[in-house]
């Protein structure tokens, strides 16, 4: 799975909104609001992996909790089969259900079965025997007690045939982070009164809501083989895991379709999507690829999924085990509870994958779609035995977002990945910090986070660095062969480890998947009579992190234009390394492979960073000397040329990360020499890369006459169009708001939110209805964008419109399914509560509402208001 969140973060905001929005301190100003702050989106941090870095952790922050234990799940059946009969009643949004399951006790001999089954009406329970029965049972609403009549052993194979009703909406649920509902089983607009979205159905079941819509085994341990026959109404498509066996029209004008898997899987991934699809068809090898997306982006698909083919080529030849499913779908539902999910040859991905060609132009979703796919080896293949073992589903599957993008688009963009990850998993260690094999968690949803996630496949490449590619690659071909359709546990990846390299692995094991936290290295170097002299001390605090790492890693040094790479292994918390240099090298770096988990602070000259600036293979190094000389540029310093020729020289780099660093350093500075305006200028035209188009673009506003942006407006990449608006109207543009209006037939939501923006801070009259329609087809995401700046803009509009505008805010209040969406919509009525009657809707609003996540809320901001 990929949480939407972190998703979204690393996407959204690194790519669009901060990196390249430009700094109109007044339009910026606006978002400052009292209704930001209730804004459910926290994805408004900027931060920069160095600027953390000067933080310092504190230990009474982050201490790792201890909860209750939380082990495997005993198994006292195997389930063997599991057969589903569905069909739906949209009214009430019930799953009307036959469930019949095959299964065998485990090892011991059993008496009776006890099944999750969350929330459901329950119709009969049946033995399947020559002669059937009935059974008796027990319910208490979560779990079947289901006594058998009789003992069984490990010899026996049982058959029970279950009818029941599953309604998912009458549950009580609690949200988490990754996950935001937990109810299974989702109906979207199931009367069809939206008329912007369409109706569908889908299923979420990581981590255990499987159960609220089929009873089983709800555990990751557990693994079955599947069909399932889905009736609906023949003017919706049906996708299940598996192949689809049979689809018959019914004499009531419905249909039913026969899904079938026969390898097994673990119960949460199984899946259903219904919905109206156009599906766009692929292939790989002889399997079927294919696309389900709504009808309006059938022209996209190919372009938002059509590398699927490729990554299952190059993920079955590294892992030298060919994809193993029997097919490979992607589906995009709306209002989805995560970022994607990667139920077994039927993935799920959230609304936001679809976009157009021109969207594509400054980014793409490989890497949630890379995430999801190696999952089907590392999760559906081999399945972590507990949610304590998370990392070994979700580490793996981060880490092949990396190797996609290294084989795909080379080492710089795979850097770019390692660097976000590291930023997320350093943001996220300011506050927790924990092992990352965790038997000891609160909530099981409480795995979901950047440990498992980022920090689990950063640990990953460090062992792909200690052991060699050879090594590393050959390990988990093993793994994954003594594995298949199992389940794992730390330890098994480690043995699988150490049975191919025939080395002891504990201490790697115990220091990063154990143990919470991670190393900070302080590095001098110095030179005197031939030798060059390293010291690193390991500084970090000691509480709960290993007292000392062991950490192999590269020293780098140049001398004469010669680069020399030694091999140290850092072993103590202070070491000295000693080189024996025939002359000063011009530069040293440590970990110049960019590979440690851990912060080094080294101390270096300005010739030095200038050095590595020009001279580092790594992209990330020469970015981290270009940081460090631009802090230099703000002392008080002798070398400003020189520091300037190094930013230009960083303006000519071939790789377009590193050009858009040093534009964007600029956008700081108050004035441009004339020489690097036309640079820039340039750049803002014609730079191959629309990310340093866009970052041009701001490195230029305020700075030059408005005229210049009409030009860019018209880049291909909306970051670039996006940009320019803003720019010209910072650079005195009087007629701003007239080239904005010209976007408002764009659906691209980078464009929608400026337009948002504009019409709001400039107060631009009869903007209503727009407002209306650009909210009526915007995801939660976009929605608590929207209603701020819909707000904001109502605040300085006559009482009727505000009147009228509290109106539609408290309907999404009221009724938004998402329980955050409803939140900020109610939040951006606090804009207009002075106005005739809003207090009384906002009361209204309060009182119809059930959810206890947002009563809660409402409760403690209207104590905060007081
Ligand atoms: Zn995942």
């Amino acid at each position: 799975m990929r949480p939407a969140m972190l998703r979204v973060l690393g996407f959204i905001s690194a790519v669009c909104i901060y990196a390249c929005q430009p700094k109109i301190t007044q339009l910026s100003n606006i978002a400052n609001t009292k209704a930001e702050k209730i804004s459910s989106d926290s994805a408004d941090m900027v931060f920069s992996g160095d600027s953390l870095n000067s933080l310092g952790g504190n230990v009474g922050i982050w201490a790792p909790t201890r909860w209750q234990y939380n082990p495997e799940r005993t198994r006292h059946f195997k389930l063997k089969h599991t057969k589903l009969e569905v069909s739906f009643n949209w009214e009430k949004q019930h799953l009307n259900g036959i469930a019949t399951l095959t299964m065998q006790p485990y090892f011991f001999p059993q008496d009776s079965v006890i099944l999750d089954a969350k929330g459901f009406d329950l119709h009969e329970i049946v033995l399947v025997d020559k002669i059937s029965r009935s059974l008796s049972y027990t319910y208490d609403g979560n779990q079947i007690r289901i006594g058998l009549g009789k003992t069984y052993t490990r010899k026996d194979e049982l058959t029970l045939r279950i009818r029941y009703t599953a309604k998912p909406n009458e549950l009580q649920t609690k949200g988490s982070a990754a996950i935001t509902d937990r109810r299974g089983l989702y109906f979207i607009n199931p009367t069809g009164e939206d008329l912007h979205k369409p109706r569908q159905i889908w299923t979420q079941g990581e981590t255990e809501a499987s159960s609220c819509w089929f009873p089983t085994f709800d555990a990751p341990n557990v693994k079955t083989t599947q069909e399932i026959f889905i009736t609906v109404d023949t003017a919706f498509v049906s996708l299940s895991n598996g192949q689809l066996v049979s689809s018959k029209v019914n004499k009531d004008g419905t249909r039913t379709d026969h899904w079938k898997q026969d390898k097994p899987h673990a119960p949460y991934l199984f899946m259903m999507a219904i919905g109206k699809y156009a599906v766009i068809k692929d292939k790989w090898r002889d399997k079927e690829v294919s696309y389900y997306v709504e009808p309006p982006y059938a022209p996209y698909a190919r372009a938002i999924f059509g590398r699927t083919p490729e990554m299952m080529e190059f993920f079955s030849n590294l892992l030298d085990y060919p994809y193993p499913w029997d097919k490979y779908a992607q589906v995009v539902v709306r209002d989805f509870v995560s970022g994607a999910m990667e139920n077994t040859s039927a993935s799920v991905f959230m609304e936001q994958l679809q976009v157009d060609n021109r969207y594509l132009l400054d980014d793409n979703w490989d890497n949630i779609i890379a995430h999801e796919l190696f999952h089907h080896w590392f999760g559906n293949l081999v399945t972590c035995e507990s949610w304590a073992n998370l990392p070994l589903n979700e580490a793996f599957a981060t880490y092949s977002e990396y190797l996609w993008q290294q084989y795909k688009y080379g080492q710089d963009a795979a850097d770019e990945f390692w660097q976000s990850e590291w930023e997320q998993y350093l943001n996220e260690s300011y506050t927790k910090r924990e092992p990352l094999i965790r038997y000891y968690y609160r909530e099981k949803e409480d795995m979901f986070d950047s440990h498992s996630y980022a920090k689990g496949g950063l640990i990953l490449h460090m062992l792909r660095h200690v052991l060699g590619d050879d090594a590393f690659f050959a390990s988990l071909r093993h793994y994954l062969k003594k594995h298949q359709y199992g389940k794992a546990e730390i330890h098994d990846l480690r043995l699988a480890f150490e049975e191919v390299t025939g080395m002891d692995l504990n201490w790697f094991y115990d220091q990063w998947f154990m143990s919470p936290g991670h190393p900070e290295l302080e590095v001098k170097h110095g030179y005197a009579d031939g030798l060059l002299t390293v010291d690193v001390k390991q500084v970090h605090d000691t509480t709960y992190t290993p007292a000392v790492y062991r950490l192999p890693m590269m020293l780098d040094y140049w001398v004469n234009g010669q680069k020399i790479r030694q091999k140290i292994e850092i072993n103590q918390r202070e070491q000295s390394f000693r080189f024996a240099v025939a002359q000063k090298p011009d530069a040293v770096l440590l970990d110049g492979e960019t590979q440690l988990v851990g912060i080094i602070r080294h101390k270096k000259t300005v010739e030095e960073w200038i050095y590595q600036l020009k001279n580092a293979d790594k992209m990330l190094a020469r970015r981290k000397a270009l940081e460090e000389l631009q802090m230099k540029t703000q002392e008080i310093t002798p070398n400003h040329e020189v520091l300037i020729a190094a930013t230009v020289q960083a303006l000519n780099d071939h790789t377009w990360q590193i050009r858009q660093a040093a534009v964007q350093a600029l956008e700081g500075r108050d004035q441009l020499e004339e020489n690097l305006i036309d640079k820039i200028k340039n750049m803002a035209l014609n730079d191959e890369h629309s990310l340093v188009r866009a970052s041009a673009v701001n490195a230029l506003s305020g700075k030059i006459k408005p005229s210049f942006f009409i030009n860019t407006m018209k880049d291909s990449s909306y970051t670039v169009l996006v940009n320019s608006l803003y720019a010209y109207a910072n650079s005195g543009g009087e007629d701003a708001v007239s080239y904005v209006e010209q976007f408002e037939g764009l659906q691209n939501f980078l464009v929608v939110k400026t337009l948002a923006e504009f019409y709001s801070y400039f107060k631009v009259q009869n903007k209503f209805d727009w407002f209306v329609q650009a909210m009526a087809r915007r995801n939660s995401y976009e929605l608590s964008y929207l209603f701020n700046y819909f707000g904001s803009y109502l605040s300085e509009q006559p009482q009727s419109v505000q009147i009228a505008g509290a109106k539609v805010l408290a309907d999404y209040a009221r009724r938004h399914s998402n329980y955050e969406t409803r939140i900020s919509a109610y939040g951006a009525l606090v804009f207009i509560d002075e106005a005739p009657g809003v207090k009384a809707l906002m009361e209204d609003v309060r009182k119809a509402e059930k959810d206890q996540r947002v009563l809660d809320y409402y409760r403690m901001m209207f104590k905060s208001n007081e």
